[in-house]
C-alpha cells in the first residue's frame, strides 16, 4: 500500500520570523526552501497542511509567558505572505483565551476537525512530515504529539529553525523528538 504523505507546515507566521515578536534569527532563510518542498509535494499529489495561531487580545497566561503575538484580526495572525499557500488545508489554534499551549495537534480546520482527528482519518499508512516554526516550540511539540498518536512522523531539521532562548534548547528539542519516535531528517 502506498504511503500517504502529509506535509505539515507549522506556524509560518510573521511573528516567528526575524522582526517578529518571537522571531528566530535567520529563520527567513527557510522561506524559499519551504515553498519549494510544498510545490514539489503538490505536484506529486501530496497533501499540504498549514497550521497557524490567531490569538484574542485577552490571551492571559499565554501572553504573560511569551508576550503578545499573532493577534487575531491583524496580518500577524495569518501565514506570512512570503509563503505560497495554494488550495491547501488550514488548521487554526489558540483562538480562545484559555488555550495556553504550543502544539498544533488540536488546531481545527473549517469543518471543526482537529489535526489529530484528520490525520487519523487518513488510514494506517500516513507519514506526517513536519517543518516550520519553531523547533523548540510549536513545530517540535506538534511533531511529538503526532508521533504519540502512533503516526509515522518525520521532522525536517533544515526547515525548522530554533529560537534557542536558552542555549541548548535546540538539542533538548531534538532529544524529545527522538524519544517520542520522530525521525529527525
Ligand atoms: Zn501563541
Amino acid at each position: 500500500m502506498n504511503e500517504t504523505k502529509v506535509y505539515i507546515n507549522v506556524d509560518l507566521q510573521p511573528d516567528f520570523f526575524p522582526g517578529g515578536a518571537l522571531g528566530a534569527p535567520g529563520a527567513d532563510k527557510i522561506i524559499p526552501k519551504v515553498n519549494k518542498i510544498n510545490e514539489k509535494a503538490r505536484q506529486e499529489g501530496g497533501e499540504i497542511i498549514f497550521t497557524y495561531e490567531a490569538h484574542p487580545h485577552n490571551m492571559g497566561a499565554h501572553f504573560e509567558k511569551y508576550g503578545r503575538h499573532c493577534l487575531e484580526g491583524t496580518p500577524k495572525a495569518e501565514i506570512d505572505p512570503r509563503i505560497k499557500v495554494s488550495e491547501d488545508h488550514l488548521f487554526v489554534k489558540g483562538t480562545e483565551h484559555y488555550q495556553d499551549y504550543l502544539t498544533s495537534i488540536n488546531a481545527k480546520d473549517l469543518d471543526g476537525r482537529t489535526l489529530a482527528e484528520y490525520l487519523l482519518s487518513l488510514g494506517d499508512n500516513v507519514h506526517a512530515i513536519v517543518y516550520g516554526l519553531l523547533l523548540d516550540y510549536c513545530a517540535g511539540d506538534t511533531a511529538v504529539d503526532i508521533a504519540k498518536r502512533g503516526i509515522r512522523t518525520s521532522l525536517i531539521r533544515d526547515l525548522t529553525p530554533a529560537l534557542n532562548l536558552k542555549p541548548g534548547d535546540d538539542q533538548r528539542a531534538i532529544d524529545r523528538l527522538v524519544a517520542a519516535g520522530v525521525k529527525v531528517i
